[in-house]
């Protein structure tokens, strides 16, 4: 696709450039450490071809993108029962709000804000020690990348550990109200490093291509998930991937996303394409800036929305 290719390599080019870059976050010391110049993007194809530009062979904190890779385990594991403990809508709230919780008797409005996806690591820990509920996190991702040197940044998931008091207090709330079954010291130590996983943009929009095309590898036919439930799993990305923000990324690049603060967004367009982008610096919304940015632009270039006829 050459077209898409002078794209990516011209939106590049262009976010280079700029000097509003958004801020690194720096709450999680290490990841205050990364270069706001970064930028990356990549494309993931039903061809199974991955276009690329920019810094899009950097592995970086994946973050929050993850919990798109925990909540498809999770479903795996116990199905529809998972949203007796977490909800569907979006929360309106920053990502690491305690207020809802309370009112919501401890369950977290859906599994992309951080509450809800400590509650989809304590489902993931059932039956395991966190060290084998994370490697089957990790080995999941790897298989999806169809790449075994992703890989967990200790440094982050350590330093995340050390600062993580909003988490600690989200997460001994939920079990002040039953909804975590694990300690939860055991349920952030799956949680931390999950965020903590590195990937670089090439490998990210790989990963995330079963969700553009059926819940299917689109080479192969290998299934991920059913159709229903990578629509549903989209859904939630549309509604509730980017936090307070989840609205306005809707509105203006109009397909399914996830952000971290890591600077990571991964999008879907269904039927066409997996994308993934990096740029440290954030918005308000803790979402990233220039990744923002971009995907709209792309978006817009491509003529790619799920609102499109
Ligand atoms: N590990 C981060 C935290 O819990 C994830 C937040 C994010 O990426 O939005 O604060």
């Amino acid at each position: 696709m050459a077209e898409l290719d002078g794209v990516l390599r011209e939106l590049a080019a262009e976010m280079a450039e700029r000097t509003d870059r958004g801020a690194v976050a720096s709450y999680i010391p290490q990841l205050g450490t990364i270069d706001a110049g970064k930028f990356g993007i990549a494309v993931a194809l039903a061809d199974g071809q991955v276009l690329s530009a920019g810094d899009a062979d950097e592995a970086f904190s994946i973050q929050s993108v993850s919990k798109v890779f925990t909540l498809t385990l999770a479903l795996g594991k116990i199905g529809d029962a998972l949203w007796k403990r977490v909800g569907r809508e979006p929360s309106g709230n920053p990502f690491n709000s305690i207020v809802q919780l309370e009112m919501e008797h401890g369950i977290p409005r859906n599994p992309f804000i951080n509450a809800g996806a400590i509650v989809v690591s304590d489902v993931l820990l059932a039956g395991h020690q966190p060290r084998e509920a994370i490697g089957e996190i990790l080995r999941f991702i790897q298989f999806l990348a169809d790449d075994d040197s992703v890989f967990i940044d200790r440094e982050v998931a350590a330093s995340e550990r050390a600062t993580g008091f909003r988490n600690m207090a989200l997460a001994n709330y939920m079990r002040s109200f039953g909804n975590l079954h694990h300690e939860a010291e055991l349920a952030l130590g799956v949680y931390f490093h999950h965020c903590a996983i590195a990937m670089t943009c090439r490998q990210l929009a790989q990963a995330a291509r079963f969700l553009a095309f059926d819940g299917r590898n689109p080479l192969t036919g290998h299934s991920v998930v059913s159709t229903q439930r990578a629509r549903r799993i989209n859904a939630l990305m549309l509604t509730c991937g980017h936090y307070d923000g989840s609205g306005d990324f809707a509105f203006r690049v109009g397909i399914p996303g996830k952000s971290g603060v890591g600077g990571g967004i991964i999008g879907i367009v269904p039927g066409v394409a997996s994308l993934a982008v990096w740029s440290p610096g954030l918005n308000e919304n803790g979402n990233s800036k220039l990744g923002s940015i971009a995907l709209e632009k792309l978006a817009r270039t491509m003529n790619w929305s799920v609102f499109a006829s």
